[in-house]
Formats: structure tokens, sequence, C-alpha cells
């Protein structure tokens, strides 16, 4: 609110007008920088893990709340992504200029927002029964009873929320994909900032977390992006343990089953429906567009 403010008075874009706390007209003489003038990182950003979470999301996810809810796991997000982006508003610390690729890129004319958004992720999915096949994973929103419903289907590492690989339905997500920003993310109308597939964003989350020495999509030694509402796990081009999955019984959204094995032998969960996001490896370019188990819940 307080940027809102400093804009609502401003006749004048002085560079560097917006970045400090100190000697703005609607300032209450608050020197300490624990305010919006703060940069949203890895570190700077609230992560609070509530007793009983299971060690899946203490051990990977950073920048979320999250709590035991019955037998669910609730994550709570903001929904900001803890780096800059062309998509926060000018004046914000995590604002940069645009990234000119070039071609076909260019920006949306949304603007980021920060969310209050839970996602609730159930402890023992229960399966459908279905066989994710080609037909079913189309990109496009609303041909399938089994899709991911728009919005936030999932929470990635980095509290960022997931959206399915299927775009609107009268959008093409291979054409919104020119409009993602440097982090591969980008915010729809209502400014909820969302990645649709492999993303620096979550793999820096891995870095941090010391499980990988890049954050570059393809060549970090382990891959993992977040979980989908229905308790989906999204990996990337590894298993979690950093091996190198067996596509040989994939279904059309490189997903199958098995246990989410850490480095260090920890079992997270055994039995379960995971994605492998890996472009060029493997043929869906898209986080899961099909929701393999049956609840998805969020708010
Ligand atoms: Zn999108
Ligand atoms: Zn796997």
């Amino acid at each position: 609110m307080l940027l809102l403010v400093l804009f609502a008075c401003s006749d004048v874009d002085t560079s560097g007008e917006f970045d400090t706390d100190t000697g703005g007209t609607s300032d209450t003489g608050d020197t300490s920088d624990t305010g919006a003038a703060q940069e949203l990182t890895l570190s700077s950003c609230t992560t609070a893990v509530g007793e009983g979470v299971a060690a899946f999301y203490s051990a990977y996810f950073r920048c979320s709340e999250i709590d035991v809810d019955g037998e669910r796991v609730k994550i709570h997000t903001h929904g900001l992504p803890p780096h800059k982006s062309a998509y926060y508003p000018e004046g914000d610390p995590n604002w940069e200029a645009w990234d000119d690729r070039g071609g076909e890129y260019h920006a949306n004319p949304n603007t980021i927002a920060t969310q209050d958004t839970n996602v609730w992720i159930p402890d023992a999915p229960a399966a459908k029964g279905i066989t994710v096949t080609t037909d079913m994973v189309d990109g496009v929103g609303g041909t399938s009873e089994h899709e991911f419903a728009g919005g936030a289907a999932g929470v990635g590492l980095d509290s960022v929320i997931l959206f399915s690989g299927a775009a609107g339905p009268n959008d093409d997500i291979d054409e919104e994909q020119y409009t993602f920003d440097s982090w591969d993310g980008h915010p729809q109308e209502q400014g909820v900032y969302h990645d649709h597939s492999p993303n620096p964003g979550q793999l820096a989350v891995m870095v941090y977390n010391g499980y990988a020495t890049t954050n570059v999509a393809g060549s970090a030694e382990i891959e993992l992006y977040g979980i989908m509402c229905d308790g989906t796990v999204v990996l990337g081009c590894t298993e979690l343990d950093g091996s190198t999955p067996s596509s040989a019984d994939f279904d059309a959204q490189n997903g199958h089953l098995g246990d989410i094995v850490g480095a260090d032998g920890t079992v997270y969960f055994t039995g379960r429906y995971h994605t492998h996001v890996c472009p060029g490896q493997f043929a869906d370019a898209y986080f899961p567009e099909i929701q393999y188990y049956q609840a998805c819940e969020r708010l």
C-alpha cells in the first residue's frame, strides 16, 4: 500500500524515489527496513513449517507457511516470486526491466499482486484409476473431465503458484510462453504469478537447500519443482535421488508411479504418482494437465 500511495502522490518519475522507506510524505518515521522496501529473496522470505508436517515439505519448500490440517497438508502462499520480475510494479524492490529476447517475446499487460492462496495436499491421495492418454494431454483447458481446474493447481518450492499444462479455453500454451519473464513465469489478469513449466525459480530453491549446484533446468543434479493439489509430485529430468528416470512406463504426461526417495535414502512417499518435466528429453514439456488423484482443494 505504501508504494501505491507514493505513486499516487507523485507526478515525476524520479529514479530511486521509491526504493527506500524514508523521506516519503506518507512515511511515519519507521526507519527500520522491514516493510515493503525489502527485496523478496529466498533468504528474506518467511518460511514457516508447523509441527507434524511431513518431512518432504520442510526439506524442500521455502517462502510458504505449511501446516497439518487433518489428513492433509495446508500450504499457504502469497504467490510472490522471491526473485526479480518485470511483472512486479515498477519501483518495487523486485522489479527489473523486461528482458527483451527478441522474436515473439513480449510482456503481457498484467502486474504481480499479492495472493492469499491455500492449497491442501492429501497425505494419502486416492487414485481415480485413470490412464493418462495422449488425447487427454492437449494443452487446452476444458477438453477433459480429468483436467486440473484452471487457476492454482499446485505450489512450487519457491511458493510460486503452479498452473497446469493447459492454457485457458481460448489460449494456446505454446503462445503464452512468449510472455514468460526471464524466470519463465508470468501473471494472469488478476495478478496471479505462476509457472507452467520448468523454470529457474524452483530450481534455485534446490540450490539454496544444497541439493543442486545450478538452477538451469535440464542441468541440475536433482530437479524438483513442487507438488500439485492432488498430491502429484512434479519432478524434472531426475528422480529425487538424482537418478535418471526410467521412461518405459511413462504415461502421456511423463507420469508414473514410484517411491519418492531423497539422495540420502529418505523415503518421503511410497508408490506416488509423479511426472517428469524435461523438455527435449521427454514428450510433454509442461506441468501435468490431467489430475491423477481424486481430490484437489484450493482457496
Ligand atoms: Zn499462464
Ligand atoms: Zn519417476
